[in-house]
């Protein structure tokens, strides 16, 4: 079976680790804050804050930006579920916009639409014609390792006071050209606050784990607290000031994020080679459209991700790869059709067309650092035979 993804562990990683449980200090130790200093150098922010999972992140990064019962938060519905689901552990609601069909991410002339359509602007706050609801914030999702137009996105935010929560997690070490500031910025670094992940198929992993980076003294220091039981900095051990949580990052996970930050400029030129190949020994064929790259981004490889043309069964092209021994997966099924969010919302097909059209379509294939150029050929091969066989023949004269 050639796996879909696979972390790069090496025996930095294992050296880091052992040197952690030899010290005896497993959690609460210096190995966290000496894996944020790295990150916060890599990302170029003021203040980065391990936490146990980028789930953890995002949902300290919405209680950061003071998201409120009730509240609408306008995000993509072509992501990771949890992207959304955070914003319903507040009791907020995910307002949804469709995305660009090349990108793939919110589309900030959407956005600018859905706001002008069904918001009024009160007294310095977006409120929702129908309900009253209280427009509070904007999420974008930099989906597979390519940064939103944030340009367009942050015009929107300055217009109406919003903060932007990026999730970045699926975007580490990608970059923007901003062309009002005329210059390439980090993913993460644009909006209030971007978090990020390291479950093992994302660029870094540390198993399970997150960072969230800002500029902000007043977020960082809140989130400080809150993944450590709303206690403050400087305060007594069994006091705490804010409903926290337990979302630290423990001394082991920190130990794998320290090397792999180590090594993190090779992890990324090794993921750039694969999907350089793959886009060569891809481009003969007809019925494959590649990943696009829009003009101000610099993707930072996390998937790599293929469309197939219409009048292919994409199902059953996905079962052949499978019978293959190649393991595909379709990314994503869009977050308004899983089963809770159509049971809770009422929402249907058509709602999200571009997103809906372009979910039927996708296949995520095998990627990670060490695949090889013969794996990849036995791939693509496979990927051939499949369309051959799975092309509709209506047009064959009868
Ligand atoms: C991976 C991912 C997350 C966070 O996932 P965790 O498993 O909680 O670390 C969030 N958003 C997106 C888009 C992701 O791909």
């Amino acid at each position: 079976m050639i796996q879909l993804s696979k972390p790069d562990i090496g025996e930095l990683e294992r050296e880091e680790v052992l040197k952690v449980l030899d010290s005896g200090i497993i959690a609460l130790g210096p190995k966290y804050q000496e894996f944020e200093k790295l990150f916060r150098e890599f990302a170029g922010a003021e203040h980065a804050l391990a936490v146990c999972s980028g789930t953890c992140g995002l949902h300290l990064a919405v209680r950061a930006a003071g998201i409120k019962q009730g509240d609408h938060v306008i995000t993509s519905p072509f992501s990771f579920v949890t992207s959304a689901n955070v914003m319903l552990y507040e009791k907020a609601v995910p307002i949804f916009v469709d995305i660009d069909s090349q990108t793939l991410n919110i589309s900030p002339e959407k956005i600018k639409a859905k706001i002008q359509s069904e918001y009024d602007w009160k007294n310095k706050l977006l409120i929702h014609k129908k309900t009253g609801a209280h427009l509070s914030a904007l999420l974008p999702v930099h989906i597979f390792g390519q940064v939103c137009d944030m340009d367009g996105i942050m015009e929107i935010a300055c217009e109406y006071n919003l903060p932007v929560i990026e999730d970045a997690c699926e975007a580490l070490g990608a970059e923007y050209f901003s062309r009002k500031k005329n210059k390439w910025l980090n993913s993460g670094t644009v909006g209030e606050v971007g978090v990020f992940a390291f479950y093992p198929n994302k660029q870094i992993t540390t198993g399970e784990g997150g960072m969230i980076i800002t500029d902000r003294e007043d977020y960082a220091e809140a989130i400080d607290s809150m993944r450590n039981q709303g206690r403050s900095k400087d305060g007594v051990w069994l006091t705490h000031e804010r409903l926290g949580y337990n979302y630290r990052m423990d001394e082991l996970s920190a130990a794998i994020g320290i090397a792999q930050m180590k090594r993190i400029k090779n992890i990324l030129i090794k993921r750039q080679e694969v999907a350089e190949r793959y886009k060569q020994m891809l481009s003969g064929i007809d019925e494959v459209e590649f990943p696009y790259t829009a003009s101000y981004s610099r993707i930072s490889w996390f998937v790599y991700v293929i469309k197939i043309k219409n009048g292919i069964n994409r199902n059953a092209m996905m079962d052949g790869l499978i019978k293959d021994g190649i393991q595909v997966r379709p990314y994503f099924t869009p977050i308004h059709l899983q089963p809770f969010y159509r049971e809770m919302f009422g929402y249907k097909e058509g709602l999200f067309p571009v997103a809906e059209k372009i979910s039927d379509r996708t296949i995520a294939i095998p990627f990670h650092t060490t695949l090889s150029e013969k794996e990849q050929k036995i791939i693509v091969n496979s990927l051939k035979q499949q369309i051959q066989k799975h092309k509709s023949h209506n047009h064959i004269a009868v």
